[in-house]
C-alpha cells in the first residue's frame, strides 16, 4: 500500500507540516546515504532533483519488460511502449493545464525548448524585431536569442536587474513596443530564488501584441503552473528538476502557434511522406520530435508528475517557505554574510558569500561535510557582474529537506569559515 505523504497537520519543533516529510524522505533512497562518514544533505536541489522510488523503479521495469522503440510498431512491446509514452504525455498536458495533448512537445530539457522556439518561431521574425527578455536569465534563456539576433538582425532588449534580486518591471512598458515580437522570461531565477509576476508580464506583452515564453526550469517543482489560466504562449522545462530522470524534458506551445511554425530537426517520426522531390511534415506533436526519443525518460517523467501531483502545492509551498524562512535567519546570524536575492516573494534559494571567501573553498570544505552545495555563476553570469561578484554559495531547498539538514548546513559552514579563517 502506499504510504500516507500527508498527513494530519503535526508540530515539529516550531515547524508546521502538512506534510510528512519523513514518509517523504523514505521514497527517496538516495536520501539515506552518505558521503564518507557523514549523511548527505542535499542543498542542490537547483541544479538537480533527487528521484524518488517510483521513478527509479519506473526506468527498471521499463529496460526489464516493455523495452521497445516506439510508434508504428506492431508487436506487443512497441504499442505498450507507445501507449505508456503517450499515457505520460497524458500526465504533463493535465498537470501544466494544456488543453490539447499535442501542445506538449517532448524535448531534451529547458534548454533544448527554448533553442527550438528561437530556431523556429525564430524563423518567422524579420530584422529589426525585437526580443525582450531579462537580465536574471539562465544562459540558456540569453545565448540562443542572442544566436537568433546575429543570425536575423533582431533587437535583443533586457529587462533590468535591482539589487534585490527583482526585475524593474517600472521599466517594462517603456521596453516593449510594437516591434516585440517575444518576450522570454524565467518564472524563477535559479540564482536569486525570486519569482516574477509571470501573469502581468504575459498580459502586458499580449497587448503589444508579443508573444510569451515561460522558463518553468524553476517552478513546477515548488508551485502550480497553469498554462491556460496565464494564457502564456511557451513554456518550457526539465524532468530532472521534478523529480524525473534527465534528458528528457517539455515544451508548451499554443497549438496555433507550434503550427505556424517550421520544424526543428529533421529524420523519422517528424514526416508524413518522404519522396526524393519533397517530404511532407506530420502533424504536432510529431512535427517537433524528430527520431527516436528518450522513450524511458518519457514514461518515467510522467510516473514523477503522477507522484508529484499526489502532494498539495500549498503544503510545498508553506513548508519550503518555513525552510528558507529559517535558514536565512540563521544564515543571517553568522559574521559577515551577504545574502543575494532578497525578493519579497522568493522560492527556497539561499544564494550568498562569506566576506572575503571563495564561494569554491566553502563549497569543497562543505562537501567534505557531507553537505552538497552549488558554488560559481550558476550559468547567470550577467546576475553576478551586476553585483560585481564571481560568483555565490547556493543552498537550493526541497520539500524532503529538513530543519535539521540546516542545523547541519549552518554548524558545518562555521566549521569551514574557521578553517579557512
Ligand atoms: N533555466 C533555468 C531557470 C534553470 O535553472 C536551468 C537549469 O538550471 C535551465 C534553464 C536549464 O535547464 P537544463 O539544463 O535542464 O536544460
Amino acid at each position: 500500500m502506499e504510504k500516507s505523504k500527508v498527513s494530519l497537520t503535526l508540530q515539529s519543533n516550531s515547524f508546521v507540516l502538512a506534510l510528512n516529510v519523513e514518509n517523504i524522505r523514505a521514497e527517496f533512497p538516495i536520501l539515506s546515504t552518505k558521503v564518507g562518514k557523514y549523511p548527505l544533505v542535499y542543498f542542490d536541489n537547483g541544479a538537480t532533483s533527487e528521484k524518488p522510488a517510483v521513478v527509479i523503479d519506473r526506468i527498471s521495469k521499463y529496460y526489464e519488460q516493455e523495452n521497445a522503440n516506439i510508434h508504428r510498431g506492431v508487436h506487443h512491446l512497441s504499442q505498450i511502449s507507445t501507449e505508456n509514452y503517450e499515457l505520460a504525455r497524458e500526465s504533463v498536458r493535465a498537470f501544466i493545464g494544456a488543453e490539447h495533448l499535442h501542445e506538449i512537445i517532448y524535448t531534451s530539457g529547458t534548454t533544448e525548448g527554448i533553442n527550438l522556439v528561437a530556431h523556429c518561431y525564430g524563423e518567422l521574425l524579420n530584422e529589426g524585431d525585437e526580443i525582450l527578455i531579462t537580465e536574471m536569465e539562465h544562459h540558456s534563456n540569453i545565448v540562443p536569442w542572442q544566436m537568433l539576433a546575429e543570425r536575423k538582425g533582431i533587437v535583443l532588449k533586457y529587462i533590468p536587474l535591482l539589487k534585490s534580486g527583482e526585475l524593474d518591471f517600472t521599466q517594462l512598458d517603456s521596453l516593449l513596443t510594437d516591434k516585440t515580437k517575444l518576450v522570454s522570461i524565467t518564472h524563477i531565477s535559479n540564482s536569486l530564488g525570486t519569482i516574477n509576476p509571470i501573469k502581468d508580464v504575459i498580459e502586458k506583452s499580449h497587448a503589444v501584441g508579443a508573444k510569451v515564453l515561460i522558463d518553468a526550469a524553476q517552478s513546477l517543482q515548488h508551485m502550480k503552473v497553469d498554462v491556460k489560466e496565464l494564457d502564456c504562449d511557451f513554456l518550457v522545462f526539465s524532468g530532472h528538476k521534478v523529480f524525473g530522470p534527465t534528458g528528457v524534458g517539455v515544451l508548451f506551445g499554443k497549438e496555433e502557434i507550434l503550427n505556424s511554425m517550421p520544424p526543428y530537426k529533421g529524420g523519422g517520426d517528424m514526416i508524413k511522406t518522404v519522396s526524393m522531390e519533397k517530404t511532407v511534415y506530420n502533424e504536432l506533436p510529431h512535427k517537433f520530435e524528430a527520431g527516436t526519443p528518450n522513450i524511458v525518460g518519457g514514461i518515467a517523467l510522467g510516473t514523477a508528475i503522477d507522484w508529484l501531483s499526489s502532494l498539495n502545492y500549498e503544503d510545498i509551498q508553506q513548508y519550503e517557505h518555513e525552510l528558507l524562512e529559517y535558514g536565512t535567519q540563521e544564515l543571517m546570524k553568522i559574521e559577515g554574510v551577504t545574502i543575494y536575492g532578497t525578493a519579497e516573494k522568493k522560492s527556497s534559494i539561499l544564494s550568498f558569500l562569506i566576506n572575503g571567501l571563495h564561494p569554491y573553498d566553502i563549497g569543497t570544505l562543505l562537501n567534505q561535510q557531507g553537505v552538497a552545495v552549488r558554488t560559481g555563476h550558476h550559468c547567470t553570469q550577467p546576475i553576478m557582474d551586476y553585483f560585481g561578484i564571481p560568483g555565490t554559495i547556493r543552498a537550493s531547498f526541497s520539500f524532503y529537506n529538513t530543519k535539521e539538514e540546516i542545523d547541519i548546513f549552518i554548524s558545518a559552514l562555521k566549521k569551514a569559515i574557521q578553517m579557512l579563517g
